[in-house]
């Protein structure tokens, strides 16, 4: 009799334990990282990539409301606020209504939040977890809600959106209870509550062309200083350059930008295995270039392929997760249902 009420007493703890307890969530998003684009990065990288170490595996339904093919910012809108719209709107649906996102519904349940990408932090993929605006374009108005917003943690390039405006603003002086950092060593050792890491002055070069910092050492530190808080937290991590090499049919550019995203994905898996109460989720917006793998060398890590278009193609991208309610994840669904079920993992 008493084994069982320390029993039910042990049960009903480790119930609302649970219930306080809500996961961290960490969206990485390949811009333009179709299923031809991880199989060129494993096949150039001895056949392997830290892809295979997920547990489900789902397929996204990238259309956009008024197109069958996608930009970043109606795909960006999808996943993060759970509503389609047009090509090149980000935040908003297609009766202009407004909607909150994934990231900021997680600061109103007292998450920490964080964006690290490598393109500029007001590029559409980043842009569309905090901002609200008709058109992707307006980069110094993208720049001015982040300025108003509470994200904790912000990483990419972009800077002269902030400080050489047409308004003659400089928001990094306005922004006075963040800290913003001039290197990876300023960054690491950054004991502040709000950073604000501005990489480049406007969009980041490739990796072949030297981009530096790593993203791996920025996401390992971002992770580092947001797991350190008492709350949960929510990540997104965009490899945005994946797209940029399919739009310049380059396949050396995709494999190389791949390669730093799926060493980056491997730390995060190695964190999430670590912590154990951590959601990763891997996508893309859509696909890039319609790239088809037509020839190479297993052995030499060699890939060849053709490109079908300088755009974007409509194909489903897969969905990797890990953690959990990944379960959530395997299928076949609309983009939208990757809002609802990051939503449903909070609750
Ligand atoms: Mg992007
Ligand atoms: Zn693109």
């Amino acid at each position: 009799m008493r084994s069982l009420f320390i029993l039910l007493l042990f049960t009903s703890l480790s119930t609302v334990y649970s219930q306080e307890k809500l996961p961290n969530i960490i969206i990485m998003i390949g811009d333009g990282m179709g299923l031809t684009q991880i199989s060129s990065g494993m096949y150039a990288n001895k056949n392997s990539t830290a892809l295979e170490g997920f547990e489900y595996v789902g397929l996204s339904k990238t259309h956009a409301l008024d197109k069958l093919v996608t930009d970043s910012a109606a795909s960006g809108t999808a996943m993060a606020c759970g509503v389609k719209t047009y090509n090149g709107v980000i935040g908003i649906d297609g009766k202009n209504k407004s909607h909150p996102s994934i990231l900021e519904i997680c600061q109103k349940k007292g998450y920490k939040t964080g964006l690290v990408a490598t393109s500029s932090i007001v590029h559409a993929t980043p842009a569309s977890f905090y901002a609200k605006v008709i058109s992707r374009r307006l980069y110094e108005k993208i720049a001015f809600q982040l300025s108003q917003h509470n994200v904790d943690l912000f990483v990419g390039g972009g800077k002269d959106y902030f400080t050489k405006r047409d308004d003659n603003r400089n928001l990094i002086n306005e922004m006075s209870e963040y800290e913003f950092v001039n290197g990876l060593n300023d960054f690491k050792s950054s004991q502040s509550e709000k950073i604000g890491y501005l990489t480049y002055n406007g969009e980041p070069p490739s990796k072949i062309e030297g981009r530096d910092p790593d993203l791996n050492d920025l996401v390992s530190i971002s992770l580092e200083k947001l797991s350190s808080k008492n709350s949960p937290f929510f990540m997104l991590v965009e490899g945005s350059q994946i797209d940029w090499g399919g739009h310049a049919n380059d396949l050396d550019y995709i494999v190389s930008e791949f390669k730093e995203f799926d060493k980056t994905i491997q730390s995060v898996l190695d964190f999430a295995k670590n912590n154990g109460n951590t959601l990763v989720i891997v996508t893309a917006d859509h696909e890039t270039g319609g790239l088809a793998l037509t020839d190479g060398k297993l052995n030499q890590s060699k890939v060849k392929g053709k490109f079908n278009t300088g755009g974007h193609s409509a194909t489903m991208v897969p969905v990797f997760s890990y953690g959990p309610n990944s379960k959530l994840f395997s299928g076949i669904y609309e983009n939208t249902a990757i809002f609802d079920k990051m939503f449903e993992a909070i609750q």
